[in-house]
């Protein structure tokens, strides 16, 4: 996730308002008036901000995914080997896994939390493609 901040400066030739956004902890910003006939620029101190979080495509395709999870199933099999089987709308089924190298380090939970990842990882390559760009806004 990324992070910037937006601001309304008040042009101090044409009174016209401009939306700028600038960087956290910016405090002098050049500001392009886009108002004056021939374009103006000035600095703008900056005293009042909203700071606009972003995130980025990759993150905005797993919240998505995230989104059309209908159901997470989980299954243990042999001694360190955890399965997740997520169904997602459509009925579409991803399978990821997770194993620990020694036995005695096996934990439940851990293993849930790796295999959940990895079924991820193979929905997000899977179904990545067919998401158009409108869908992950
Ligand atoms: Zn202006």
């Amino acid at each position: 996730m990324t992070e910037h901040v937006e601001f309304d400066s008040i042009c101090p030739k044409c009174d016209g308002i401009n939306h700028v956004r600038a960087r956290v902890g910016e405090r002098m910003v050049e500001v392009h008036c886009k108002h004056c006939t021939h374009g103006h620029n000035y600095l703008h101190v900056v005293h009042q901000h909203v700071i606009v979080k972003e995130y980025t495509p990759e993150e905005k395709l797993r919240n998505k995914i995230k989104s059309l999870i209908e159901n997470k199933e989980f299954a243990f099999i042999g001694k360190r080997t955890t399965i997740c089987l997520l169904t997602l709308k459509g009925g579409y089924e991803a399978v990821g896994k997770s194993a620990v190298a020694d036995e005695a380090a096996f934990d439940e939970e851990i293993g849930k939390k790796y295999a959940f990842e990895d079924a991820m990882k193979k929905a997000i390559i899977a179904l990545g493609a067919f998401l158009n760009k409108e869908d992950l806004k």
